[in-house]
């Protein structure tokens, strides 16, 4: 049956949640958010939904591994034939809450603004990865929904404002325009907004999100509707 809390339609993606961030603060703010997801993806896990790690950057960490190989492409599958059109995608509109350091906001008043330097290499240690979880990059996600015949996709990760949003072939703003219908699940992501304080950086995103790509839930939501559609299949 077509539905959004079909655990045979869906999948549940974790984007980019890496080991390190040039801006220091919120590498902290991931690694809190790493172990809030924990018994979150337990529960996601114990309802039948596969949960891929989107992991760009960092992937190549994880060659050799079941959960990575499983994700490749197959030979003879290019990356144009899973996202034929990457380049002609829209920019989403309105007002962008853009990223950037976010340490001005940290208890320590002489934080000075982080240089951006690539200084994560794997996923975040705190983030504990099933052996039944896949490891993707790139235009694997668009792929493996079009053969598992996957048409809801569910957000979780960092950043809420960048990657989760629009930075890579994976994300929301993309895979909606492939056709899959997404979903953020708010209190599961983290975003780092210039000039805000968290928690107002968190609101502008999701608001953002809502408003110009795709509907924002939140954790405990997602979990009772897939819990009430599989008691009802019984
Ligand atoms: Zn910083």
């Amino acid at each position: 049956m077509l539905n959004r809390y079909n655990p045979e339609h869906i999948a549940l993606v974790t984007i980019d949640m890496w080991d390190n961030h040039y801006c220091k603060t919120f590498a902290a703010w991931t690694n809190e958010l790493a172990v809030r997801m924990n018994p979150f993806l337990d529960r996601v896990r114990q309802n039948g939904i596969q949960i891929i790690h989107m992991a760009a950057d960092v992937s190549s960490a994880y060659r050799g591994t079941p959960q990575r190989d499983k994700m490749l492409l197959p030979d003879g599958v290019n990356p144009e034939d899973a996202i034929p059109d990457y380049a002609a995608r829209p920019n989403p509109p309105g007002r962008w809450p853009v990223g950037g350091c976010v340490c001005y906001q940290s208890s320590n008043p002489e934080a000075l603004t982080c240089p951006l330097v690539y200084n994560w290499s794997r996923l975040n240690p705190n983030l504990r990865i099933d052996d039944s979880d896949l490891i993707g990059d790139g235009e694997e996600l668009a792929y493996y929904c079009d053969q598992r015949d996957i048409h809801w996709l569910y957000y979780v990760g960092i950043a809420g404002n960048v990657c989760v949003l629009d930075a890579r072939p994976f994300s929301m703003e993309q895979m909606g325009y492939l056709g899959i219908k997404t979903y953020l699940i708010g209190d599961m992501t983290e975003s780092f907004v210039t000039g805000v304080p968290r928690e107002i950086g968190n609101i502008r995103t999701r608001l953002y999100i809502h408003r110009y790509v795709a509907p924002v839930t939140d954790s405990v939501e997602f979990i009772e509707g897939i819990e009430k559609f599989r008691a009802n299949k019984k």
